[in-house]
């Protein structure tokens, strides 16, 4: 006889042990052991952040498109992002480039609020709903030009930016608090470096990472359509 629990059951049981092989062969054996992160990870089910098309990839070592020429992020590139920039419980975070949301997610484990703010309101729509059921309620969901920031609410602890940036983004530096961090693609248009930006007293500090592949910021700090 079939049995929707026993078969929900079943469903979130692999569920985890996919996660889980994901965080132990993608993600730790890559180098990222922060436990917190691996926790945050461990706590968001990737199946509900792409389309049903590719629920089978979920947990693959890749971004996979979630739309209008958009991605949803390899996991290991999420997770180191994640852990460089070392959000703790009291931060306030903002993320630029809500996308599906998998991302947001993530750092809702870690900080105390996340603003996130897309431009497309039909994606920014289906991450408000996809967090709602998770019962996450820390987010704070925004439609507009995310590299304006939200110069209203600053200053941030973190931003963090998951579309490429021509130039590093000193309009959202401007937003951290002294001491923040900011975690950015930037570079060409194909191709990018990852920049970890520390707000000093004076100025700012710059570390560059690794290089990685994000659609384009639109708006008046990215590319022209
Ligand atoms: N963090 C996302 C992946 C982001 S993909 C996730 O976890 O799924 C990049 C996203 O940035 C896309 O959804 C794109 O629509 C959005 N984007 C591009 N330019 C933007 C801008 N100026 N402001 C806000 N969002 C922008």
């Amino acid at each position: 006889m079939f049995c929707p629990e026993e078969s929900i059951a079943r469903m979130i049981r692999a569920s985890a042990a996919a996660r889980e092989a994901m965080i132990q062969e993608q993600i730790a054996a890559r180098g990222i052991r922060d436990a917190a992160v691996l926790a945050a990870l461990r706590a968001v089910p990737r199946e509900l952040f792409v389309p049903e098309a590719y629920a089978d990839e979920a947990y693959a070592d890749r971004a996979l498109p979630i739309g209008p020429a958009q991605t949803i992020s390899q996991p290991f590139i999420v997770a180191y992002m994640t852990s460089q920039l070392e959000v703790a419980s009291m931060h306030r975070v903002l993320e630029i480039g809500t996308g599906s949301g998998y991302q947001c997610a993530v750092l809702a484990h870690l900080a105390g609020q996340v603003d996130t703010i897309e431009w497309d309101a039909g994606l920014n729509r289906e991450a408000e709903a996809r967090l709602a059921a998770l019962g996450i309620t820390t987010v704070r969901f925004h439609v507009g030009d995310g590299g304006l920031g939200l110069p209203d609410s600053a200053p941030f602890d973190r931003v963090i930016v998951t579309a490429a940036c021509p130039h590093v983004p000193i309009q959202l530096v401007n937003q951290l608090a002294e001491g923040g961090v900011l975690i950015a693609p930037v570079g060409e248009s194909e191709v990018q470096s990852l920049v970890r930006v520390t707000r000093r007293s004076r100025g700012h500090q710059e570390q560059w990472l690794l290089p990685c592949r994000f659609v384009k910021l639109r708006g008046a700090h990215g590319w022209p359509d």
